[in-house]
């Protein structure tokens, strides 16, 4: 029997991991692909370009109840983000948008029921209960031109094995002009949450590109960021902007 991801329920229906306003919005073939890296070397890659991903593991309670509130929240937000009607997103925006990115970073991962999947149960319980975000998570906004479809990317990163056993999860998603990137880490060992771990990050002006909607930084933030991401390639390019060293 399966179960909800988000809490102990019986799964008992089947969703779009996308939202209908959303695929009504962008109703182009979406494209979606996970990965798996290990120092640079790829362990795995899968690609979906499906118009639908349909998710398995929600509980009907789940789905109508907080699930269907933080959609109400986030449908606004970044419906006027789309229409190029906000120009400056307000810290109660960032963490609607935080949230909402999180949640949906999540349920795409379930999408994949072969993987051992990064966001242990703990931190979906959490999210489901609270819509807290796990530690370390960071989530950045950018806008996309020329960029009509949905996307979205998975990539899970994992460094050698004498490295402290870090791991870091990115999630690339797009719906037309906006763009979101989450990334968490984690550690085998005891780190102190206040001790901040650093990745590699590829060469661009992700400063001017990327807004960091958590944790949040500013009161408020002018939309849109200096430097926009062009096309597909800019979003494989933010997809790539993450990579385990090779040391
Ligand atoms: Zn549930």
């Amino acid at each position: 029997m399966r179960t909800c991801i988000f809490c102990h329920k019986n799964a008992s229906t089947r969703e779009d991991a996308w939202p209908l306003w959303l695929m009504n919005r962008f109703p182009t073939s979406s494209k979606s692909r996970m990965e798996a890296e290990r120092g640079g070397q790829k362990l795995g890659s899968w690609r979906m370009a499906k118009p639908k991903l349909l998710v398995k593991w929600l509980c009907a309670s789940c789905n109508n109840g907080w699930m269907s509130r933080l959609e109400n929240e986030a449908k606004p937000v970044m419906k006027s983000i789309l229409d190029d009607k906000l120009k400056d997103i307000d810290i109660s925006a960032q963490s609607t948008l935080a949230r909402w990115a999180l949640k949906t970073a999540m349920v795409l991962e379930s999408i994949d029921s072969d993987r051992t999947w990064f966001y242990s149960e703990d931190e979906r319980q959490l999210m489901g209960a609270v819509q807290s975000l796990p530690p370390r998570t960071s989530v950045w906004i950018a806008k996309c031109i020329n960029q009509p479809n949905i996307y979205s990317a998975a990539k899970d990163l994992r460094t050698a094995p004498n490295n402290g056993g870090v791991r870091a999860y990115a999630t690339t998603m797009a719906f037309g002009s906006l763009a979101f990137q989450i990334v968490s880490i984690k550690t085998s060992v005891a780190i102190p949450e206040n001790v901040t771990l650093t990745y590699e990050i590829t060469g661009g002006p992700w400063d001017q590109t990327l807004l960091q909607v958590w944790p949040a930084m500013q009161k408020s933030m002018e939309w849109p960021p200096q430097y926009g991401l062009n096309s597909e390639f800019g979003l494989d390019a933010l997809t790539e902007r993450l990579s385990p060293a090779t040391r």
